[in-house]
């Protein structure tokens, strides 16, 4: 059977030992992936610790060129990596373009990496001194990344990381490896030199080996919220740059105002598309009063009965598996548990077949009503097709109630009051907002980042934050003698004026 291999040093390389990769679709394990021991860990840190000095000396103009030729080849091979991504993750193809597309857009905003990089400069800032602030990479960095984009989350990373000069070590997902290390080889190809991207298979022990090591001097983590928590306290104890994102629970809000066609057709795209597996899908409709409450419900039903759910890479389809069995299992357990809570499960998609895919981890769409704020469906991350509705009576019901959630990832207001727009965009407590938009991932030009326990650590991923993540500023004062000469010493401390 195959095996997705490491990729060190411009090399790919396999171990003995190995995880199964499946295809959630079928059932069937289709590949193995390799498992990444210590040793290999060392391998991929000495590649990268040795690509770094001339890769930093390299202009940032030439290595914006390969991230140019880089986004060319994405593209030329659109077709084969979405096919990949498709039946490893099991999200529709139509979907899994959508997700390279928006990691598209991340490498071509590291093409600019000449204007980013251009620094801050005083002339004269003393008598005969000069000042400036540059950004430097930082040396090896490691990427740790989920399941549930397997091309965007990486993408997010190591473009932007390379074309600041550093090298990067990426550890992806163990369940749907392939796109990534085909998607590695093709920056090799557009003339990154070997060691520059290494990918790692494998599991904890990977992501521990580089955790541990003193050589990596940063860490970007995607990933759930136990783990990206344990991962930022152990990393920065250790004295690394450390940004670890997590999980989430993303609500939106309907105003009686709001109109709710438009809202119900929004929210069936950001429920249940990519079977709710996003970290920034809506899993919780709050509705202001029980007529908002009612009337979405009333449209949602028959929309969620009629959702086509089959094998992602047959096209035409909303939604397709699960990832593994153990996570649709671990979904369906929540429709006991709310059931159990007393809300009331008025879509159950566990009926749901798929024919000739009977072995499948497929899930129809599900919808609870009378959900509260007490109920453990309510509490903790689902990360399913399972939408929740919370009934409230006000705006600032809604508003305290988000605030109070311990995830602050992305949030939304359906409306037509600008006013109250405006009011819920100032007070609510999460990083990601839309008005009348219900996934309001920022383009690749502003940054990504939720608040809370959604985010650990300072700075954002992505756009001008990951700029500032994988360099170091350094500020430089210059004086020349002979512009200003010194008659005598001075002991007071120096300024400006
Ligand atoms: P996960 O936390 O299980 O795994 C993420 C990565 O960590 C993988 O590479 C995995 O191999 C590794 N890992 C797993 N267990 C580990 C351990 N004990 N020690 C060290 N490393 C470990 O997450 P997942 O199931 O792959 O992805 C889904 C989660 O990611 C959800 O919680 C989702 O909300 C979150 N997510 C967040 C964002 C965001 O931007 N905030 C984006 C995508 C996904």
């Amino acid at each position: 059977m195959q095996q997705i291999a490491h990729f060190i040093n411009g090399q790919s390389q396999t171990s003995e030992a190995t995880l199964p990769v499946t295809n959630p679709a079928t059932g069937q394990v289709i590949r193995q992936v390799a498992k990444a021991d210590a040793a290999i860990v060392e391998r991929a840190i000495a590649a990268a610790r040795e690509a770094f000095p001339a890769w930093r000396d390299t202009p940032p103009a030439k290595r914006a060129q390969v991230m140019y030729r880089f986004k060319q080849l994405l593209e030329e091979h659109a077709d084969r990596l979405v096919q990949l991504i498709s039946e490893e993750h099991g999200k529709t193809v139509e979907d899994a373009m959508g997700e390279l597309r928006r990691g598209i857009e991340n490498v071509e905003y590291a093409c600019g990496v000449p204007e980013l990089l251009k620094g801050e400069y005083s002339h004269n800032a003393g008598p005969g001194i000069d000042a400036w602030s540059n950004f430097q990479p930082l040396g090896v960095v490691a990427g740790i990344t989920p399941f549930n984009f397997p091309a965007m989350v990486p993408l997010w990373m190591y473009p932007m990381a390379i074309a600041c000069g550093n090298t990067f070590i990426l550890k992806p997902s163990e369940k749907d490896p392939s796109s990534v290390l085909a998607i590695a080889e093709l920056l090799g190809e557009a003339g990154a030199p070997p060691g520059v991207l290494n990918v790692l298979q494998g599991d904890r022990v990977a992501v521990e080996g580089l955790l541990d090591s003193p050589e990596v001097e940063a860490i970007s983590f995607v990933g759930s919220t136990p783990i990206a928590a344990s991962l930022y306290a152990r990393g920065s104890a250790g004295g690394k740059r450390v940004q670890a994102l997590g999980g989430a629970k993303n609500h939106a809000v309907v105003l009686p105002d709001a109109d709710l066609d438009n809202a119900a057709n929004t929210l069936m795209g950001a429920a249940f598309g990519s079977a709710g597996e996003r970290c920034m899908a809506i899993s919780v409709a709050v509705c202001v009063g029980d007529d908002s409450a009612d009337r979405l419900i009333e449209a949602l039903v028959p929309k969620i009965q009629a959702l086509k759910i089959g094998p992602g890479t047959q096209r035409g389809l909303d939604m397709g598996a699960l990832v593994t069995a153990e996570h649709r299992d671990k979904v369906m357990g929540y429709l006991e548990i709310g059931t159990q809570e007393g809300a009331r499960l008025v879509a159950d998609g566990r009926s749901l077949t798929v024919p000739g895919h009977e072995d499948g981890y497929f899930l129809g769409g599900c919808l609870f009503d009378r959900v509260t704020p007490e109920m453990r469906i309510y509490q903790e991350e689902i990360f399913g097709p399972v939408l929740c509705v919370v009934r409230v009576e006000s705006l600032d019901e809604a508003i305290a109630l988000i605030n109070a959630h311990e995830y602050g990832n992305g949030t939304c207001l359906f409306t037509a009051d600008g006013e109250a727009a405006r009011r819920f965009a100032d007070r609510i407590q999460v990083g990601m907002v839309g008005i009348n938009v219900p996934l309001p991932v920022p383009v690749a030009y502003h940054s990504f980042g939720g608040w809370k326990r959604s985010l650990f650590g300072d700075l954002h991923a992505y756009g001008p934050d990951a700029v500032r993540f994988y360099t170091r500023r350094k500020a430089i004062s210059q004086r020349w003698p002979s512009a200003f000469e010194t008659t005598h010493a001075e002991f007071h401390f120096p300024s400006g004026s």
